[in-house]
């Protein structure tokens, strides 16, 4: 039986992922060596590809130890306190942050900077803790609020004026839902403005990935477990298929999964390099 096997033309790195890499590679050809703060993507074979390059990838406390280095941003942005960190260390920051999000950091600063925190809520619509949603926290001395759910919207002073806005990579309905949810809430005295900004990248891929599920029998889903946009695309992938894996890579693909399948397709997030789908047509070629 011939099967087909197509790789997803819309899945794979975003801009900014791209630009992050080629910023590393850059600076690796020139010096050989570059630090990174966290993974300068999430996806751990690329991480490992890069650092056999000589990128080094730190933390924090980490960074606070370095003097006289080049450390990349990655695409997710950093809070203020990171680039004061660098300047007490002669640190040389090598900025990657995606163009979309250091947009949505001036947006929430120039918000933070215009408004009084004493009758303002500023509240982020996002994963706590992940290095986007700090960084866009961090434009507000800490006092934005993080909302991953709608059970976390049950501490919200809704007689305060409210400001909200998106991690990049949340879904679109999901922000929808929570915007309903603080429009019925609030009191008629305060006010309430929000901004979408989802990043259209990962939005639109969401229909479009859709579809690319539901014209195969059985879907691989390529990324590692810590992408966020990962575990969004998949969900939109699994809603219309069920027959979708999540695989971490071509070693995870087994003859059991495709033996009845006529026609496979291979797709990913937006942290998943285009070499990893690549490994994993292989893979299902070989098992053939
Ligand atoms: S998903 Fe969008 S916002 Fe995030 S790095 Fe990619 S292009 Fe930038």
């Amino acid at each position: 039986m011939d099967v087909k096997i197509e790789i997803d033309k819309g899945s794979g790195f975003c801009f900014g992922v791209v630009k992050a890499i080629n910023k590393a590679e850059e600076e690796l050809s020139k010096d050989g060596i570059l630090y990174c703060l966290g993974d300068i993507v999430h996806n751990s074979n690329e991480v490992d590809r890069l650092g056999s390059k000589g990128l080094i990838t730190i933390d924090r406390e980490k960074m606070k130890s370095l003097n006289n280095v080049k450390l990349l941003l990655r695409a997710h942005g950093e809070p203020p306190q990171t680039y004061e960190i660098a300047k007490e260390n002669n640190i040389e920051i090598i900025d990657a942050t995606c163009p979309v999000v250091i947009k949505l950091q001036q947006k929430i600063k120039k918000v933070f900077d215009l408004t009084d925190s004493s009758s303002t809520i500023i509240i982020i619509f996002g994963k706590n803790g992940h290095a986007e949603v700090n960084g866009l926290v961090g434009q507000t001395n800490g006092t934005a609020i993080v909302v991953e759910t709608e059970d976390d919207l049950h501490n919200i002073d809704f007689s305060k004026d409210i400001y909200l806005f998106s991690q990049t990579t949340k879904s679109l309905d999901h922000f929808k839902s929570v915007i309903d949810i603080i429009k019925n809430r609030m009191e008629p005295t305060a006010k309430f403005t929000y901004f979408d900004t989802i990043c259209r990248l990962v939005a639109n891929r969401m229909s479009a990935i859709r579809d690319f599920a539901t014209s195969h029998d059985i879907v691989f889903f390529v990324s590692d477990k810590k992408s966020s946009n990962g575990k969004v695309l998949f969900n939109e992938c699994l809603s219309v298929n069920k027959s979708t894996f999540f695989i971490n890579d071509k070693t995870d693909v087994h003859i059991s999964m495709i033996k009845n399948a006529s026609s496979i397709g291979i797709c990913g997030a937006t942290s998943t390099p285009k070499w990893q789908m690549e490994e994993v047509a292989s893979q299902i070629k070989n098992l053939l």
